[in-house]
C-alpha cells in the first residue's frame, strides 16, 4: 500500500490532524482487512461516494473500500539533519514514505508556541525543506565519494553515474528542493527517486492547518496557496482541531457541527482524496449483487494489470474487460441493463483502466 508522511514543525497541529486520522480509521475498523497497524500509522478508507451509489444500485450485500496509509513522522525541528531533536533518525522514516503532507501552522494562539516565535507558514515550509535538502546532500555526497574514483579510473557506468550525482548536487547546493527543478532529465529524476531515494523529490501536499474562522481562509493561507503554486503543489486548507472533535461525537451529530462551519463533509475526507491523487491513484470498481469493491491502480495501468490486483489468475488468463464509467452508469442505473443497451463495452488488453471505471473481467486458466 502506497503511504504518505505528515511532517511538519512541533505545535503545527501534526498530532492532533493524526489522531483525527487514526480515530476515523478505529470506526471504520471492520471495513479494514488487514490486521496490525503501528502506532505511528494509520489506515483510513478512501472516501467515495460513487463506491455506496453502486453498492445500493446493485443491491450488494458487502461494500469494501480502498485504503491509503497515513505515516505520523515527528521530531522534524530546525537543524534535525546536524542532529537537532531526534536528529537524523526522522528522516529515514521520511524515505520510506510515497509522498509528504507537511502540514503548516496557519493559525494564530497565544496559548500554543511557536518554535520560531512566529506564525508564518511559508518560512515553516522553508525550514523542512532545508533539513530534506541537506539529508540529500549527505546521500548524494557519499555516493559521489563512493564511487569518484572508479569514474576517474575510466569505468563507464561510473562515469555516468557520477554525472548523475553531479547534476543533483548542483541543484541541492543552490537549495532547491529536486521536486521543484524545472526540466528535470527523466534519467536524473528515475534515478534520484528509484535508486537514491530522495527526499525532496517526493512529491508534496501542503496542509494550512487553520483555526475556525480561517476556514473560510486568512493571510496566512493565502501566502501557502501563492507559495504552493510556485511548485504545482496542492493545498487542503483543514481545521485539525475541528476534525479532531468531528470524530469524537457521534455520527449524527457531525453533520450539524460541519454545517455550522458551513462544511459539506469533514476536512479530511478532502485531504485523504488529495492524499490519493498526489500518488498518481484511481479507482475502479468491481460491482455485482455480492460485492461491490474499489480498487486502486496507479493511473496508466492497463487492463490486464489492473485484474491482477484482484487476482494473478486474473491476469495470467485475462481475455477481455468489459468496462462502463460511472457517469455513463448513474444515467442507467443497473449493469445488466447497461448491457443490454450495449453500453458496456469490450476492452482489450491495451486497455488504459479509467478512474471510476466499473469493470468485469474476463478469463481463464
Ligand atoms: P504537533 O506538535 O505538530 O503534533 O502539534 P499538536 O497537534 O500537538 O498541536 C499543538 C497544539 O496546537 C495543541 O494544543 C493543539 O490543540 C493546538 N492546535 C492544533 N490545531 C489547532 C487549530 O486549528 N487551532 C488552534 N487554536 N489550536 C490548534
Amino acid at each position: 500500500m502506497l503511504s504518505i508522511g505528515i511532517v511538519g514543525l512541533p505545535n503545527v497541529g501534526k498530532s492532533t490532524l493524526f489522531n483525527a486520522i487514526t480515530e476515523s480509521a478505529k470506526a471504520q475498523a471492520g471495513n479494514y482487512p488487514f490486521c496490525t497497524i503501528e502506532p505511528n500509522m494509520g489506515v483510513v478508507e478512501v472516501p467515495d461516494k460513487r463506491l455506496y451509489r453502486i453498492a445500493e444500485l446493485e443491491k450488494s450485500r458487502k461494500v469494501t473500500p480502498t485504503f491509503i496509509e497515513f505515516v505520523d513522522i515527528a521530531g522534524l525541528v530546525r537543524n534535525a539533519s546536524k542532529g537537532e531533536g531526534l536528529g537524523n533518525q526522522f528522516l529515514a522514516h521520511i524515505r520510506e514514505v510515497d509522498a509528504i503532507a507537511m502540514v503548516l501552522r496557519c493559525f494564530e494562539d497565544p496559548d500554543v508556541v511557536h518554535v520560531e516565535g512566529t506564525v508564518d507558514p511559508v518560512r515553516d515550509a522553508q525550514i523542512i525543506d532545508l533539513e530534506l535538502i541537506a539529508k540529500d546532500l549527505e546521500t548524494v555526497s557519499k555516493r559521489i565519494e563512493k564511487i569518484e574514483k572508479m569514474a576517474r579510473l575510466g569505468d563507464k557506468k561510473a562515469k555516468e553515474e557520477l554525472e548523475k550525482l553531479l547534476y543533483l548536487r548542483n541543484i541541492l547546493e543552490n537549495i532547491e528542493p529536486v521536486r521543484k527543478h524545472k526540466e528535470l532529465p527523466v534519467e536524473i529524476s528515475e534515478y534520484a527517486r528509484k535508486t537514491l531515494f530522495l527526499l525532496t523529490i517526493k512529491p508534496v501536499l501542503y496542509v494550512a492547518n487553520v483555526d475556525e474562522e480561517g476556514l473560510l481562509g486568512n493571510s496566512y493561507v493565502d501566502n501557502v496557496i501563492k507559495y504552493a503554486k510556485q511548485e504545482g503543489a496542492p493545498v487542503v486548507v483543514i481545521c485539525a482541531k475541528l476534525e479532531a472533535e468531528l470524530v469524537s461525537i457521534p455520527q449524527e451529530e457531525r453533520k450539524e457541527l460541519l454545517s455550522a462551519y458551513g462544511l459539506e463533509e469533514p476536512g479530511l475526507n478532502k485531504f485523504v482524496r488529495e492524499g490519493y491523487a498526489l500518488l498518481n491513484l484511481i479507482t475502479f470498481f468491481t460491482a455485482g449483487e455480492k460485492e461491490t469493491r474499489a480498487w486502486t491502480v496507479i493511473k496508466g495501468t492497463k487492463a490486464p494489470q489492473a485484474a491482477g490486483k484482484i487476482h494473478s489468475d486474473f491476469e495470467k488468463g485475462f481475455i477481455a474487460a468489459e468496462v462502463i464509467n460511472y457517469e455513463d452508469y448513474t444515467k442507467i442505473g443497473s449493469i445488466s441493463k447497461a448491457k443490454e443497451l450495449g453500453l458496456v463495452r469490450l476492452e482489450g488488453k491495451d486497455y488504459e483502466i479509467k478512474d471510476g471505471d466499473i469493470v468485469y473481467f474476463r478469463f481463464n486458466v
